[in-house]
């Protein structure tokens, strides 16, 4: 029923649609023109109001043959950089850039794929359970598209996302993470004057992050802190300095516990240093997302295994280091998982995706569609 030419024509046709994040909206008019030429009833959210993308989400309603509950699929429509006039080769089966762009697999390889499910259901006599097609806006830049997404206009409880590599490894839980901004206000003096009379925030936010663990902390948990600023001066004591870090886990508990350990590491330093007010020592926490986890036992995942089996494919189950729209999904109540659509080296100029794999993931697609009609 797939028909791995168009599949492939339409994917390339999208590759060649610019979609950085916040600038959907050349893609999104695409799709919302050929979903409602299929006769399916396209929806823009308004969440562009706090995305400030071109366009909100676009939701796209399947209606089922059968009375069943509705599943989802989910693909977003920004990519990363650099994206400005790619070159697309398609060699040997694979589907590249000439390397001086990303190639957009992700996440055009899932949007390639729903829009020929779309055109399946149209064309064939099938048993389905009503669909809905969230396409969502920036996912790169922090899943603002999900955050914001209006829920009320979804009715399934639950779904797939289709952003991830292999298609044989199916995605069942992700970790949570935080973003910490450590901010330390000390005193300026001259350097070589009066230092007695300063208070060097630099030194002190090194000390505590000097005792911090960063790196692999244990095998669900990472931290890492990535930006360091402070000081205008050589010869000035330094008044102020931040540190900017984050930290992933798979258990929240874990990332409440290195929370309250930063700010007892901010407050053992600071207050050897106490005189009068200064210096000040805070830090701010931003969860970015919140972990999931889909046990192998669900039906959900026995679904992609059994849909799985039917084109014998061996579904395993992995965890992810990363976050996506899936996070966001799971923490509002839509169980999902995410789905491998055969692209590689993401984000990376490198970028590529073998058009077997696409295909085989386009059929693993359907195939769980057709399953969810036959079962009770
Ligand atoms: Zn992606």
């Amino acid at each position: 029923m797939i028909d791995p030419d168009r599949l492939a024509l339409e994917f390339q046709t999208l590759l060649n649609i610019e979609s950085p994040s916040k600038k959907e909206g050349k893609l999104a008019y695409y799709l919302a023109d050929i979903f409602e030429a299929l006769n399916y009833k396209c929806f823009f959210d308004k969440s562009s109001e706090n995305t400030y993308s071109e366009v909100g989400n676009l939701i796209v309603k399947i209606p089922g043959t059968l009375p069943k509950q509705p599943i989802f699929f989910c693909a977003h429509l920004d990519t990363v950089g650099p994206y400005e006039n790619p070159k697309i080769i398609f060699e040997e089966g694979i589907f590249k850039t000439d390397g001086k762009t990303i190639l957009g697999a992700d996440d055009k390889s899932g949007i390639a794929i729903l829009i020929e499910i779309a055109k399946i259901l149209k064309e064939n006599p099938l048993s389905y359970p009503p669909i809905e097609f969230i396409f969502t806006t920036c996912e790169e830049i922090g899943l603002l598209g999900s955050k914001y997404l209006n829920y009320n206009l979804i009715d399934a409880k639950e779904g797939f996302v289709l952003d991830s590599e292999n298609v044989e490894e199916v995605i069942n839980s992700a970790p949570s993470s935080y973003q910490f901004i450590i901010e330390i206000k000390g005193k300026s003096a001259h350097a070589g004057l009066n230092p007695e009379e300063g208070i060097n925030a630099i030194y002190i936010l090194s000390q505590i992050l000097a005792d911090l663990p960063f790196g692999r902390i244990d095998k669900e948990t990472t931290m890492n802190v990535g930006i360091i600023n402070g000081g205008n001066y050589i010869n000035i004591v330094p008044d102020y300095a931040v540190a900017k870090g984050e930290m992933r886990s798979h258990e929240e508990k874990k990332l409440l516990e290195l929370q309250n350990l930063i700010q007892n590491q901010i407050d053992k330093v600071v207050n050897s240093y106490k005189k009068g007010d200064l210096p000040i020592g805070s830090a701010k926490f931003e969860k970015v997302f919140k972990a999931f986890k889909i046990v192998e036992e669900d039906p959900l995942c026995q679904l992609v295994k059994k849909a799985g089996k039917k084109l014998n494919l061996n579904i395993v189950f992995k965890k992810k280091e990363g976050g996506s729209d899936a996070n966001v999904f799971n923490e509002r109540g839509l169980k999902c998982l995410i789905l491998g659509t055969g692209m590689q080296k993401v984000h990376t100029t490198e970028e590529y995706i073998n058009l077997n794999n696409l295909i085989l993931s386009a059929h693993l697609v359907l195939e769980i569609i057709k399953l969810k009609g036959e079962m009770e």
